[in-house]
């Protein structure tokens, strides 16, 4: 918990076998980059409308203390199609160079999934390509492997990280779904798992229970899903985890992207629509899962405000405090950055 911005990684750590995923904190939405020896990802770019600006900055800081990457990033993935994940698409294109674009292929256009068909009717305007990721394409590969290109995984290096892909939109509608499960962008998250050496990293965007439960089901009995540390999907929602999930991935780690628990608290305790005060991110029966589940411990506990119940039709949402030793998360962390090794070894800095 304590202010640590000075063990931001310098450009001399950089370019030895470590690589670093940096949870930045954008309130309710997620942003991650992965900063590699010799390149750079973005698994999506979403922030709180306010924190649009806070993110783009983030970037730019980094590209500047990375001038090697030339304001490269080789990919840059939306794992879904909600603003909280895709809202700096169009900055991103301003600021920066973007040479593989990659989502789920979807095209229902409602007045929050704009960015992404932006992005798809204009990646070659900016001497990018695109691929859509389906969970169809993956689940027609032979054994189910995972799903991995030159435009998913575009980096290189003397430790080369594999970056593949298991689950994207269904175009298929599952046996069971109903139109409000099969149409929720939420279930059509990509699932993408990065490794470096013996580390590695899953990440899940918003899948829920019922886009969950056709990933497991799809690789039953391997190993495929395993990860040392997860991203929590959904902002730390309740429908975005199971006991299940958590033991085929096996973290040892795992981080919470969203907003403090009264970002969107009005004066009179009524919430703003869409923000983590209106959802009572995250949810404890989510950290609960997380902290009965994780094998790796905080250095310090405290104590954090989690969700109990979110808004209903304008409600006041409901909050608990709660002892935390293992999880991490944005609204207590501030931006995260762990450092990974080649081998395995992790190392959490926070900057609240
Ligand atoms: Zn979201």
């Amino acid at each position: 918990m304590a202010c640590v911005a000075n063990q931001f990684p310098a450009k001399a750590q950089t370019t030895g076998e470590k690589m670093y995923a940096h949870v930045i904190d954008v309130g309710q939405g997620l942003s991650v980059l992965l900063e590699f020896p010799k390149g750079a990802v973005l698994i999506d770019a979403g922030a709180a409308p306010d924190r649009e600006v806070a993110l783009i900055t983030y970037l730019k800081n980094f590209f500047q203390r990375r001038p090697d990457l030339n304001n490269t990033l080789n990919s840059v993935f939306i794992t879904h199609q909600h603003i909280d994940h895709d809202i700096a698409l169009d900055d991103l294109t301003r600021n920066f160079k973007i040479l593989n674009y990659l989502d789920n292929g979807r095209r229902r256009v409602t007045i929050t999934e704009v960015n992404h068909i932006w992005m798809q009717d204009h990646y070659s305007q900016f001497g990018c390509k695109y691929e859509a990721i389906t969970f169809d394409k993956i689940a027609a590969i032979p054994q189910h492997t995972d799903l991995t290109d030159d435009l998913i995984d575009a980096v290189g290096g003397t430790v080369d990280p594999k970056i593949t892909v298991y689950s994207g939109a269904f175009v298929a509608r599952p046996t069971g779904w109903s139109d409000d499960t099969y149409n929720d962008p939420n279930n059509n998250s990509m699932v993408i798992k990065v490794t470096f050496g013996s580390a590695s990293f899953l990440f899940s965007g918003d899948l829920e229970e019922t886009g969950i439960a056709q990933v497991l089901n799809l690789y039953a009995g391997t190993n495929a899903l395993k990860a040392d540390v997860m991203q929590v999907g959904h902002h730390g929602s309740r429908n975005a985890i199971t006991t299940q999930w958590i033991s085929t991935i096996k973290p040892k780690y795992a981080f919470i992207s969203c907003g403090h628990w009264d970002d969107g608290r009005l004066p009179n305790g009524k919430p703003k629509i869409y923000t983590t005060y209106a959802y009572a991110h995250p949810h404890i029966e989510s950290v609960q899962i997380l902290e009965d589940s994780l094998t790796a411990t905080r250095p310090v506990a405290f104590t954090a405000t989690v969700g109990t119940k979110g808004s209903y039709m304008g409600s006041i949402p409901q909050f608990t405090t709660k002892t935390i030793h293992k999880t991490y998360a944005t609204p207590w962390d501030g931006t995260i950055v762990v450092t990974a090794t080649s081998t395995g070894q992790y190392t959490f800095a926070t900057h609240q």
